[in-house]
């Protein structure tokens, strides 16, 4: 490719609304171009990335014996009132109608059209297990399209679906499939953690995540881990042991009773006016759950999980309150109190969920719906709740201990890229798909799902690799292996060897391109850092002594070498991919 020809417009700014370098790096360089919010033009540069990747993919994909097909984009109401997502399925399912006044989805996942199309077709347990998988757009209406290509609207997905007829085999496909995926993000030069995760409106029970470690703000997961074993967990799902804290307050208080606060709005200044640890105080948050109000009570010196808290309650969609929504709340319920004063006694049909650790809790202190006062040496019981419902609701905190050996926890963010389900018969005992066992038993499938973003992985690739100047492809993924860049085109005897070198290249099969612009030096190379080549073989004045530049861009690496070498350089590169 000359590069007078390639289609890419590298632009002097970044866009204003890109916040990490992925998005940032991705749209100047002229890889992306957006359409409307969360939606990209894949350009040609950005697709023969994407492409990389799917083919990455897709040869992990068959080697691990699965089998490629592809579903139509959009889908019948019918099968999502099946499985029962119609309803369950939050904003993110962008909802349309036919002409006929059809009501139909953009596909943000495919369970119901693979669990259709199985029922059809896997009659036997002889059949079974199968691995399907397709690799395709994906429409999601994000609360909050973001980061470019990390948090789209419209992106690409690989996603496999598995049948078994036991929970064995289901076993064997999800560690078959955690193989593929360490192979796969290994071959797209990006280093992977996979951790345990929450199974959300997906459903199932086990399941991780394969994350991309990073220190900036595109890792949108905290994920706790711990140093001495394996133990790594994605913030909505870790658990953790508490260091020990006073949480009986019977050496403060000797009685229970209502006592001054005034103006103690928050946990500190409450802590500091009674001069006591925060681990004494009971905490209650309000959160709105499917548009109704729900109180958490947790231990003071502790958060609250939203993600936990959500699954907890059994919702599909989850805020903290604002202020005029507390106090709606308090209004409705009949009292008249601002956040800090708010507490579980005399609430009335409302859900309250109590965070494991307020277990322990004893003679502690906690708000009673009444300005500048709270109770003292208080109890649960005392409280009156209806009904205690208990749950894990904590987010995890660095340095707390490790659930499986007991170390400090440490903390670290993450980009997901893939992930992997066990889903059981979520889909297929709802939608009635079953196969007959040896006995000639109608069961239901037990199900996987194993989801890959391809267009996310290539952006996780530009976070993970990339410097001030632009992108370090990982040459398995690069648009193009090489760039030749004559210094000035119009010296013939510069312009003749970076012929010959790109001529040669290309017959050897390597992905070449040629800046034959007439363009100063300084600019060639700024493009070329910036377009993220994985090799730069520049042809200047010392071609007279018979010599070229070779660089590598991951290293900044310059070899002064013969052009003989720096072609089988990168044949040679290029043959170890
Ligand atoms: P997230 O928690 O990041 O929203 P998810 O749990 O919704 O991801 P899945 O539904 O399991 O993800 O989708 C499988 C894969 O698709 C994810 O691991 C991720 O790589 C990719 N993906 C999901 N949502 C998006 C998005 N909005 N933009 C780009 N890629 C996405
Ligand atoms: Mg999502």
């Amino acid at each position: 490719m000359k590069m007078s020809k390639l289609f890419v417009q590298t632009q002097r700014e970044f866009p204003a609304d890109a916040e990490v370098i992925s998005h940032k790096m991705l749209a100047r360089a002229g890889y992306i171009k957006k359409l409307t919010s969360g939606v990209y033009n894949y350009l040609p540069l950005m697709w023969r990335v994407l492409k990389k990747v799917e083919n990455i993919v897709r040869e992990e994909m068959d080697k691990a014996g699965a089998q490629e097909l592809l579903m139509p984009f959009v889908q019948p109401k019918e099968l999502w009132e099946e499985s029962g997502r119609w309803g369950a399925y939050g904003g993110e399912l962008m909802r349309l109608k036919d002409r006929h006044g059809r009501e139909m989805c953009l596909g943000p996942t495919h369970e119901e059209i693979i669990t259709a199309i199985a029922r059809d077709g896997l009659k036997s347990y002889k059949q079974l297990p199968v691995n399907l998988y397709q690799i395709q757009s994906k429409f999601r209406d994000e609360r909050r399209p973001r980061f470019g290509l990390l948090r789209g609207r419209e992106f690409i997905m690989k996603d496999a679906y598995s049948f078994a007829a036991s929970q064995e085999d289901l076993d064997k496909e999800y560690k078959n499939m955690w193989q593929a995926y360490t192979n796969i993000f290994n071959r797209c030069g990006l280093a992977t953690k996979a951790v345990q995760s929450d199974s959300g409106a997906i459903g199932g029970n086990v399941s991780h995540e394969f994350m991309v470690i990073t220190d900036t703000d595109a890792g949108e997961n905290d994920v706790f881990y711990c140093e001495e074993c394996d133990y790594a967990a994605n913030s909505n799902h870790a658990v953790s042991n508490l260091p020990e804290a006073i949480v009986d307050g019977s050496s403060y208080f000797t009685k229970n009773e209502i006592v001054d606060t005034p103006n103690c709005h928050s946990i500190e200044e409450l802590s500091e006016f009674l001069k006591i640890p925060s681990s004494l105080i009971l905490k209650s948050l309000i959160y709105i759950i499917d548009k109704e109000p729900v109180m958490a009570l947790i231990r003071a010196d502790k958060q609250a999980e939203e993600t936990k808290l959500l699954n907890a309650a059994g919702g599909i969609d989850i805020r903290i309150a604002s202020t005029a929504e507390i106090q709606e709340l308090m209004d409705n319920q009949g009292f008249n109190a601002i956040p800090g004063f708010i507490g579980p006694k005399g609430m009335k049909n409302i859900k309250i969920i109590t965070d494991n650790t307020v277990k322990e809790m004893k003679n502690f202190v906690v708000g009673i719906n009444k300005n500048d006062v709270h109770q003292v040496g208080a109890n649960l019981e005392d409280l009156g709740i209806d009904e205690i419902n208990y749950a894990d609701i904590r987010l995890v905190e660095a340095g707390e201990f490790c659930p499986q050996c007991g170390k400090p926890l440490k903390v670290t963010r993450g980009i997901e890229v893939g992930n992997i389900f066990q889903l059981g018969t979520k889909y297929s005992k709802p939608m009635n798909a079953v196969y007959l066992d040896a006995d000639g038993k109608a069961k239901p499938y037990i199900m996987g799902c194993y989801g890959i973003g391809i267009t996310r992985t290539a952006a996780a690739a530009v976070e993970a690799h990339h410097d001030e100047w632009g992108i370090k492809w990982p040459l398995s993924i690069a648009p193009y292996h090489v760039i030749v860049v004559p210094v000035s085109v119009k010296d013939e005897q510069q312009m003749s060897v970076a012929n010959e070198i790109y001529e040669e290249l290309l017959s050897n099969g390597v992905e070449a391109v040629i800046d034959d612009r007439d363009e100063r030096p300084g600019v060639k190379f700024k493009d070329a850092d910036l377009i993220g080549f994985p090799y730069r073989i520049t042809v200047g004045k010392t071609i007279t002594d018979g010599n070229v530049e070779f660089v590598t861009r991951s290293t900044g690496e310059k070899q002064v070498v013969k052009p003989d070498e720096a072609i089988k350089m990168v044949i040679d590169a290029v043959k170890n991919i």
